[in-house]
């Protein structure tokens, strides 16, 4: 029987399946290849720099056993870190790093550091003795670790985030960009990772930012003719947190002194944290290479929480609160409220007010009637103002370019959509439709129903578009 890599790595794998949890095992091991051996070395594929360190992090133990079960007290193990060809070049980004000589795999390792960006590079612009001044964080610390609970839906953007909070702008996360959609824990995670640093490296300067209010900032300095000294402002932070990145679609002027900050702040390494409701893939109107810098680092994606998840989370937020509730109540808000973290603790918070206020013991039915009105509040009725709200809102328009009598594709596409939901989700007439979105005709809703029935059997672009947007209404 002869010996393979892929022979080699088989027995290792079922080695450590053996000796980790399933959910770990498919993370961190099913995605790896075994791609090369020679003598007692063995070659593994691994997608992301991410990877390569969170192995060497935790898993570096149970590889070396395993792998030297196979090939002996000399066995060696090697990365490959093949990534994603994420910017449309055909050519894959390939890189070759040997196993950093932790003394865990006996080897002629060669430490090879992951960073070559210099810390010790200063900003030549910093006129001296700003960095005595002092900038206010804008943290808030009831936004902690401690209080993001962990589970499936969060691990690796809370791990990620994590190993940010320990060594900002030493890892390769960077920019660590956390995506997800509402109230899914964006803002308590980018403020956790400010709080620990903070705490960590007292000396280090923070700041959090909304992208709104940081757009709003740089409006008034080109208005003040004080651009410069914006961009300086911010080029001496060690740790930027910019939250909702989306909302800097379309504003180019935003993006351009955000590009160049950013490229300032990587280079000296610096920790860029951000956050946005989508993934860069689906970002629109933010700039190519605004975008691919986004990529550079990590994108991690909170997710719906498990049930499992969601009664931890109201069981943490009673016990801070000292308030003691029946588990079966945990259980059925739990179950019935899914989507939204926010929701979730905006019903336990009501259930708790209803029943302090009211003298209401906290009963079964209670729990019913307000899951019931908090779940029929946060239902939105579609309207047609609604759905061309929704839609524009998607297209990151403004309702009165999605009406307007522009030919550019984009925004008759989106009118077209607009048009075609309110066609399926309402009961007003092609006639009605029509002279609510744009003052158009009934014929020009019908067509505009044909066409998005169309594309959307044959462009996958589109169809995703289409199913976004019913998703967005059907909540
Ligand atoms: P987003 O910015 O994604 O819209 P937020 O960060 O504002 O969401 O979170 C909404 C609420 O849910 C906050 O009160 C936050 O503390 C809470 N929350 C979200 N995720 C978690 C979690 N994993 N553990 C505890 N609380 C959470
Ligand atoms: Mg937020």
């Amino acid at each position: 029987m002869s010996i393979t890599a892929q022979s080699v790595w088989n027995n290792c794998l079922e080695f450590i399946k053996d000796n980790i949890q399933p959910q770990a095992y498919k993370t961190w091991f099913e995605p790896i290849k075994a791609v090369k051996l020679t003598d007692t070395s063995l070659s593994i594929q691994v997608p992301s720099k991410f990877f390569y360190e969170w192995l060497e992090e935790h898993y570096v133990k149970i590889l070396k056993v395993s792998l030297t079960k196979e090939l002996g007290e000399t066995a060696k193990l090697v990365y490959i870190i093949k990534m994603e060809n994420t910017y449309g070049n055909k050519q894959p980004f390939t890189e070759k790093i040997p196993s950093a000589n932790r003394g865990a795999l006996k080897s002629q390792d060669v430490d090879v550091p992951l960073n070559n960006k210099s810390p010790e590079l200063r900003n030549p612009f910093v006129i001296p003795g700003i960095r005595n001044v002092k900038i206010e964080s804008q943290l808030n610390p009831n936004y902690s670790f401690e209080n993001f609970l962990e589970g499936d839906s969060n691990r690796l953007a809370r791990s990620a985030g994590l190993a940010v909070a320990n060594k900002p702008g030493g890892t390769s996360f960077n920019p660590l960009l956390i995506f997800g959609g509402v109230g899914l824990g964006k803002t308590h995670l980018a403020h956790a990772i400010g709080v620990d640093i903070k705490d960590k490296y007292p000396e280090k300067t923070v700041l959090y930012i909304s992208a709104e209010k940081f757009t709003q900032q740089y409006i008034d300095a080109v208005k003040k003719n004080n651009r410069n000294d914006f961009i300086h402002f911010y080029q001496i932070i060690d740790v930027l947190i910019i939250d909702d990145v989306q909302f800097l679609s379309g504003k180019t002027g935003t993006q351009d002194v955000f590009f160049h900050i950013f490229n300032h702040l990587h280079q000296n390494g610096k920790q860029v944290i951000l956050t946005s409701d989508k993934a860069p893939v689906d970002m629109q109107d933010i700039e190519q290479r605004l975008l691919s810098r986004f990529k550079w680092g990590l994108s991690a994606e909170l997710q719906n929480p498990d049930f499992e998840t969601r009664v931890s989370i109201l069981k943490n937020k009673l016990y801070r609160d000292g308030v003691e509730m029946p588990d079966d109540i945990i259980d059925y808000v739990a179950k019935n409220i899914k989507s939204n973290v926010r929701e979730l603790e905006g019903a336990i918070i009501s259930l708790i007010a209803q029943s302090s206020f009211n003298k209401k013991e906290i009963t079964i039915d209670l729990a019913r009637v307000i899951v019931e009105k908090f779940v029929k509040n946060t239902k939105r009725e579609v309207s047609i103002d609604y759905i061309q709200k929704v839609v524009s809102d998607y297209f990151q328009m403004d309702i009165d370019t999605l009406q307007s009598k522009t030919r550019k594709r984009h925004i008759v596409q989106a009118r077209q959509l607009a048009m075609f939901f309110a066609k399926k989700f309402t009961k007003a007439s092609l006639a009605s439709i029509g002279s609510q979105i744009g003052k158009r005709d009934h014929a020009t809703v019908l067509h505009a129903c044909k066409t998005v029935d169309n594309l959307s059997s044959t462009d996958k672009q589109f169809r995703k578009y289409v199913e976004d947007i019913s998703k967005k209404l059907s909540v």
